[in-house]
């Protein structure tokens, strides 16, 4: 039997630090191999294979998937919302050839099993806003929104027309104490417990009232650990699954702090992402994913929030 062994790129990144580490624990250390275009993260540091890798020179990916024995790619590489505005045409081409580049190895090599995330971002206006379904009108207004539905396509083309196992989520915006964020839209939601914490204090890039989906990085690891762990005939949908946390505005997180700061001030200063938050949802339906490899979250604002300030403060000291 073929003996799993594991591609993580962009593993220094705000999923990737804590996806490797659990997969490490799951698979062994020598068996998940990190790899990123940034030096390696403190945290993976000493805890199995690390090499540096650009994701976009396909011969590069091909070389250390052939010598590594790779048979499982876990593709995180990407730039993300906030950052693909601010330069489109870039956010459009590391996105598409990094999948595309993964896909097509994977069908000459013959790969597993691929994970690529998708996102809410693949949701635009018109979509409905609360509990948007997992099948709906899908008219991204990002470029990165754009790219991640377009990944979809791919993904789901490359199933259906040359069987590659790939397998998706549409993470909401994630919550984490241990990876700094990349760029997103929700950062906010990360942002606001270590400026609690050191300043007392938060300026906010959204308003008040802005409801989004988000989660809590131990969710979302899970979730995506339960997908890949799910035998292939429970897999239903072969483009990106919904899945759902929590949902809360910047004034709900700031009072679910103040439950264990009571002195924390918020102020509202929407930026040009309060346009990119005005087009996602404000909820998700996943009870797709649900009915077909049983998820469910643990995490609520409160229970994060405990969660999050008691590990900020230990690692602050
Ligand atoms: P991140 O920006 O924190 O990490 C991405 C990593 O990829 C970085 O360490 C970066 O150095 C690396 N990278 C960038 N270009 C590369 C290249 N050419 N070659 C190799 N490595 C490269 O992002 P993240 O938040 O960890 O997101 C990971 C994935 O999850 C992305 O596809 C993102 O779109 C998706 N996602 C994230 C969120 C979230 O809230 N964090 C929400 C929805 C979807």
């Amino acid at each position: 039997m073929k003996k799993d062994k594991i591609l993580v790129i962009g593993a220094c990144g705000q999923i990737g630090v804590e996806l490797t580490l659990a997969l490490r624990k799951m698979y062994g250390d020598n068996n998940v191999v990190a790899s990123d275009l940034r030096e390696e993260h403190d945290l993976l540091k000493g805890t199995g294979p690390y090499v540096s890798l650009d994701v976009m020179n396909k011969e590069m990916l091909h070389v250390l998937v052939i010598r590594h024995n790779i048979t499982q790619v876990y593709l995180l590489a990407a730039i993300l919302s906030a950052t693909g505005e601010k330069n489109p045409l870039l956010a459009w081409h590391i996105n598409m050839q990094s999948l595309l580049n993964v896909l097509d190895i994977a069908k000459e090599e013959g790969l597993d099993k691929i994970y690529w995330p998708s996102s809410i971002a693949v949701f635009g206006p018109s979509s409905p806003k609360v509990d948007t379904p997992q099948h709906t009108t899908i008219e991204p207004t990002t470029i990165y929104g754009i790219s991640k539905f377009a990944g979809e396509r791919w993904c789901e083309y490359y199933n259906h027309r040359y069987g590659i196992d790939v397998r998706s989520l549409r993470y909401p915006g994630l919550i984490s104490y241990k990876s700094a964020p990349g760029g997103g839209t929700t950062d906010y939601a990360v942002e606001i417990y270590h400026e609690a914490l050191e300043e007392g204090t938060y300026k906010c890039f959204l308003s008040e009232d802005t409801y989004l989906p988000m989660m809590y990085m131990h969710d979302a690891i899970r979730a995506t650990i339960e997908l890949m762990e799910a035998p292939g005939e429970k897999i239903s949908v072969r483009s990106a699954y919904n899945l759902s946390g929590m949902s809360f505005s910047p004034k709900e997180i700031s009072a679910a702090i103040q439950q264990h700061i009571p002195d924390f001030t918020i102020s509202y200063e929407p930026d040009y992402r309060q346009e990119i938050a005005n087009s996602w949802p404000q909820s998700i339906d996943d009870s797709q994913a649900s009915k077909d490899w049983g998820w469910k979250p643990q995490y609520d604002l409160a229970k994060m929030t405990e969660d999050m300030l008691k590990n900020l403060k230990k690692q602050k000291g």
